[in-house]
């Protein structure tokens, strides 16, 4: 068993140790193919090791998705797809592991307690699944918000002019332009203060969603709260106060509350910015996100 502390493992990078398991699993199956040539081991051994590998493979999927450090910022919607079918797999191979398992008692080769590791994994990984399940869920709302928020954005002015009793998809305030990281903190604080909660943030800065839908999303901040709800009207009159520029979007259609978001920050540029006559147009400060 090869162990590496979380942290150093981290520096090292995800990648590296995400595949020692399946780096293992790997030369394995190299050494078993070695033996079957010469005779030394059967057939069924090779197709065994492959099995295993697949499965470490499976592991390693999971690992670096469900329980990936920066959370959604690093998933796709694609990567979520992949996520669940890993997912899905767990729990066949431990189904069929119980299902052989429950066989033997029955044949009267081993004894009812022998079934309770079977029972602990398959349990343990419909746990899994669910997870995953609940996981890509999120990953596709916060695509559907992305979406919103971009298809807003470019008839931003249209749905934020002031027309008396209108319903507004969006409100824009401008503030004086600057967000940074010590506004977010400030923020963040006196949101646990008042709502005894961790506010809802859904993207922080960059992530390979919104970079994927071709928006720059750095030094800008998704909080997941409906604008007109208790918690969003607090967030929009802190933003107000301390004169931190959002927006604060109602859902890309009236009632669909998956696009229903306050965008902290300047409005979102595409990611490579069509040269136009004002030249490129480039993300003023660098908050660090
Ligand atoms: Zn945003």
């Amino acid at each position: 068993m090869l162990v590496v502390s979380a942290g150093a493992a981290w520096c090292a990078g995800r990648e590296a140790l995400a595949s020692a398991d399946v780096l293992r699993a790997q030369q394995e199956v190299d050494r078993v193919k070695r033996m079957v040539t010469m005779g030394a081991l059967p057939r069924k051994a090779l197709e065994e090791s492959q099995a295993a590998l697949t499965e470490a493979k499976d592991r390693d999927l999971l690992q670096s998705t469900l329980y990936a450090r920066d959370g959604l910022n690093s998933i796709t919607e694609e990567k979520s797809r992949d996520m669940m079918g890993a997912a899905e797999r767990q729990v066949q191979r431990s189904r069929e592991r119980l299902a052989a398992a429950e066989k033997k008692v029955d044949e009267g080769v081993a004894p009812l307690t022998s079934l309770t590791p079977y029972l602990e994994e398959f349990e343990r990984n419909r746990v899994v699944c669910s997870q995953a399940v609940a996981h890509a869920r999120l990953v596709h709302e916060m695509q559907e918000m992305i979406r919103a928020e971009r298809e807003l954005q470019s008839r931003i002015d249209q749905l934020t002019s002031v027309r008396p009793g209108a319903y507004r998809a969006a409100e824009k305030f401008d503030g004086n332009g600057s967000f940074t990281a010590l506004h977010l903190r400030a923020i963040e604080l006196g949101f646990v203060k008042q709502f005894r909660r961790v506010m809802p943030i859904s993207a922080k800065g960059d992530s390979e969603m919104h970079r994927g839908m071709g928006y720059d999303h750095r030094g800008r901040v998704d909080v997941a709260v409906l604008p007109d709800s208790t918690e969003g009207m607090w967030l929009r009159k802190q933003l107000e106060l301390m004169r931190i520029p959002h927006i604060a979007f109602r859902g890309y259609v009236p009632g669909q509350a998956t696009g229903a978001h306050i965008h902290i920050g300047p409005p979102s540029l595409p990611y490579r910015p069509l040269t136009t006559a004002t030249g490129p147009t480039m993300s003023p400060a660098r908050p660090g996100f």
